[in-house]
Formats: structure tokens, C-alpha cells, sequence
């Protein structure tokens, strides 16, 4: 807390991580040795940049952005790119730690890495978003590169972000090479990239169940958010035969009793994506459903809740309000989006609970597919790429019954996908000597 003072989000990822490695490490002395956990949690480099650009009035205007290379024990850095007004150093530190040990649970060789700026995307004309990018990459492009970190996308930056970014980066270095992931189907992206994060967290959360006697039959889900994360993983539970009944954005939540099908989804999914209209218009377009403005929706009834906005999203009076309710589980599509408190009281409760460090990381591991198929200048199938992404899916959950294992039949995930991450990348660490 000293050594890193005011980054709020960043204490509370490296405390939730060390509560569950300590322990472990008084059992495996190799891995006590060498201060590996301390080195753990200093990031290899932080880099600080300007961003200027000019806004469609002709006033130029000043950003700052970030990369932080946190760790590339294990391979490359790898992690997404947010452009949100809250961005911060704490924030990227928060989500490049997390990246670390999520690269690490996929199996593929890819380290942790996060970025992004403090520019809000929100009410930007197409042109001055594109001005933003391109400035941005004209730095970022110096520390980037196929074989040393490989940006993705984030909140606030989706395919149309990740084109501009890609195009500058392709235009100042004169090579095609699959340096950002999340690129376009005709420009060397993956089939179901942009599905992957919320199919995984469904996948991932069908394990858990099946671990503990149960399945999706019958089953009704509260999900947060609207975004890329929240629609893909309504549509696989839609698929799946799961009634969905909420989704939110940052002014609200739509509850529709009748249920979100298919139909009401790809409306939404064009007024978000396309038209990036407001999930309160969802309300006025059905009339099954009510909206709640400045409200979270865990006080809707269900036995699954997605949370897949933001961080810290679900505290303790949400997590106490979806007790009472009688939520079976809890799977983290957005980056740690429970706090603390909300975890502690959910295991004291013995509700099922996935962690977004095992939950989410079926985009980085697509993101990982991509990179493999730019390297081979090829294109799976969107079977290939599902059915890859299954697999990785259930490998994560294997590895978090294995490192979770607690008194009886109980598995504990948040310390399954700590110490599975951990033990991944302590091992490299380890081999390479003091470094
Ligand atoms: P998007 O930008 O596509 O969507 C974000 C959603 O969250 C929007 O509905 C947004 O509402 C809402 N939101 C953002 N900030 C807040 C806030 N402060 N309070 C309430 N709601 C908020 O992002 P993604 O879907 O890509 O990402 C969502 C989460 O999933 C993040 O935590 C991200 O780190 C994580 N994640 C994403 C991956 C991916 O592949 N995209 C991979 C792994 C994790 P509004 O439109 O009003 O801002």
C-alpha cells in the first residue's frame, strides 16, 4: 500500500490473490523462496504517454494513456486496451495483475498486460474517435508488437476501436502482422472473438454446476451490463435454454419477466453496437419489460447472476439481497465486479462462485486462437474455434477443482485459479534465476 499509494483497485486484486496463495506457499517451500510473490506483484514496466488530438470543433484535446507490461513469464504480454473516464494506473495495475494469472490458467503461452486511456468514447463523433486512435497508436506502436505484447479490445474499445488502432499500427510500421486481437473477420480476425468472453463464462459456469449435481435446466439469470461481455453471455445461456431477464448499462437495468429470447436480443445488440443507444430504450421497445433507472438489477430474482459490466459492481447489500433470493451461482464475466466483502459473504453462504480470473477467460484465450491463426495465415472455422474454446474452458475449471480442493466435495474457484495462475508462472519465474 505504500509502495503503490491510491491504487484502491490494485490493493484489492493483490490481496484477494495473496490470501489464497500465502497459504499455499507454507505448504510448498520451492515457491516461498526467492521473494517470488513480491516480484509478482511489481509489473515489469509501466509506460506513461500524451495523447493529443483534435475534436470535431477544431480544439485539440489531451488524453493519458498507459500500458502497463506486467508480466511475460510465460509468453508474450497480452491484455486489453479501456478507454473509460475512470481509467487510472491503479485500474491497469488491477487488470494487468489479473491478466497474469487468467494468460496463464488458458494454457497458452501469453503473459499479462493491460492499457488504455482516461478518453471517454461516449458522445465522440466515428471521425473523432478515429483521431484518438490513431494518436494514441502513433506512441503505443513503439512498445508493441507480434512478439512482445499484443493488445485486444476492453470497455470503450470494441471492433471499431480495435480497426483504427490496428490500421495506424499496420500504416507506421508497414507489416501485417497480428499485433492487436479483436481485428475484423476481413482483416485477420477470429471467428468468435467477439463471442468468446461470454460463451466462456456460460461454458465455465456449466462445468460448475455439473461439478455439483445441477445444470441450466429450469434456470432463470440476472446479468449486468449490455456490452460485449453481458450479450454474448445471454445469448449462449438463451441458446442453452436459460431464461434471461435482466441487462444494464451505467444509468440502469431492464427487467423482463417474459424473458430476453433471441429476437429482443439481436434488437438490442444492433441498438448497442450500431445505433450505441441506451439499454433504457429496450423498455420502450418492449412493453414486457420495466426499467430502473440508477438501479443495479441483483435485487431481480434468479438462481444465476452474471455480473458483466465493470469492477466492484456487486457488494455486499447486493450480494445479500441476492442471498435472500436464493442465488445457486455467481460467475464473474467482468474483471473482479465483486468486492471483497461480497466474495467472502457469498462462500460464507456456500453459494457457487466462478472468479473472472477462471470465469472470463475465454477472450484472451480466442485472442490467443487469433494470434496462432495470423501466425499460420490461416482462418478455423467457427466450429473449430467454439469447439477450442470448450476445451480451454474445461481445462480451466480442471485446474481450479485441482488447486481448489477443499474440506470433503467443497472446491473453492477463487483459490483454484489463484494458485493454479500462480503456480503456472512461479515456475518460470523461478527458472529464469533473479530477474
Ligand atoms: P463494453 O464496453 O462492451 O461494455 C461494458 C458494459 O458495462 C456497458 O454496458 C457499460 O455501460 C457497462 N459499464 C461500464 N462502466 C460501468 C460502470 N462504471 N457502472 C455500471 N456499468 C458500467 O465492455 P466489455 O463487455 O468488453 O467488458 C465488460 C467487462 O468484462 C469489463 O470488466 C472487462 O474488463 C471484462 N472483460 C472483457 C473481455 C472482452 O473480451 N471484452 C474479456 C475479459 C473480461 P455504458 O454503456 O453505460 O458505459
Amino acid at each position: 500500500v505504500e509502495r503503490n499509494p491510491a491504487e484502491y483497485e490494485f490493493h484489492q486484486a493483490v490481496r484477494e490473490f495473496t490470501e489464497s496463495v500465502i497459504p499455499f506457499l507454507m505448504n510448498h517451500e520451492k515457491y516461498s523462496d526467492g521473494h517470488i510473490l513480491e516480484r509478482m506483484t511489481e509489473p515489469d514496466r509501466i509506460v506513461i504517454f500524451r495523447v493529443c488530438w483534435e475534436n470535431d470543433e477544431g480544439h485539440i484535446c489531451c488524453n493519458r494513456a498507459w500500458r502497463v507490461q506486467f508480466n511475460n513469464s510465460i509468453g508474450p504480454y497480452k491484455g486489453g486496451l479501456r478507454f473509460h473516464p475512470n481509467v487510472s494506473q491503479g485500474v491497469l495495475k488491477f487488470l494487468g495483475f489479473e491478466q497474469v494469472y487468467k494468460n496463464a490458467l488458458t494454457g497458452l503461452p501469453m503473459g499479462g498486460a493491460k492499457g488504455g486511456s482516461n478518453f471517454d468514447p461516449k458522445g465522440k463523433s466515428d471521425r473523432e474517435v478515429m483521431r484518438f486512435c490513431q494518436s494514441l497508436m502513433t506512441e503505443l506502436s513503439r512498445h508493441i508488437g507480434e512478439d512482445t505484447d499484443i493488445p485486444a479490445g476492453d470497455i470503450g474499445v470494441g471492433a471499431r476501436e480495435i480497426s483504427y488502432l490496428f490500421g495506424q499500427y499496420k500504416r507506421l510500421n508497414n507489416r501485417f502482422v497480428g499485433t492487436l486481437t479483436g481485428k475484423g473477420l476481413s482483416f485477420g480476425g477470429s471467428l468468435i472473438r467477439a463471442e468468446a468472453t461470454g460463451y466462456g463464462v456460460v461454458y465455465f459456469t456449466q462445468h460448475v454446476l455439473h461439478q455439483h449435481g445441477q445444470s441450466f435446466s429450469d434456470k432463470t439469470a440476472v446479468i449486468s451490463g449490455s456490452g460485449n461481455v453481458a450479450l454474448f453471455c445471454a445469448e449462449k445461456l438463451i441458446h442453452l435454454g436459460v431464461k434471461v431477464v435482466t441487462l444494464s448499462d451505467s444509468s440502469g437495468f431492464i427487467h423482463d419477466p417474459d424473458g430476453i429470447d433471441l429476437e429482443k436480443l439481436h434488437w438490442l445488440r444492433e441498438l448497442k453496437f450500431n445505433k450505441r443507444g441506451r439499454i433504457s430504450e429496450y423498455a420502450q421497445q418492449f412493453s414486457t419489460a420495466k426499467y430502473y433507472p440508477d438501479q443495479r438489477p441483483w435485487v431481480i430474482p434468479g438462481d444465476m447472476a452474471f455480473p458483466c459490466a465493470t469492477q466492484n459492481e456487486l457488494d455486499l447489500n447486493d450480494a445479500k439481497a441476492l442471498v435472500s433470493n436464493h442465488i445457486l451461482v455467481v460467475a464473474e464475466g467482468a474483471n473482479m465486479p465483486c468486492t471483497l466483502e461480497a466474495v467472502r459473504f457469498f462462500e460464507e453462504k456456500e453459494v457457487l462462485f466462478a472468479p473472472a480470473k477462471a470465469a472470463n477467460a475465454g477472450g484472451v484465450a480466442v485472442s490467443g486462437l487469433e494470434q496462432s491463426q495470423n501466425s499460420q495465415r490461416f482462418a478455423w472455422s467457427r466450429e473449430e474455434v467454439d469447439e477450442r474454446l470448450q476445451q480451454i474452458m474445461a481445462h480451466i475449471h480442471k485446474q481450479c477443482v485441482e488447486y481448489g480442493k477443499g474440506e470433503g466435495d467443497t472446491i473453492n474457484y477463487v483459490n483454484g485459479a489463484n494458485i493454479g495462475g500462480f503456480v503456472k508462472v512461479a515456475e518460470a519465474m523461478l527458472a529464469y534465476g533473479i530477474a
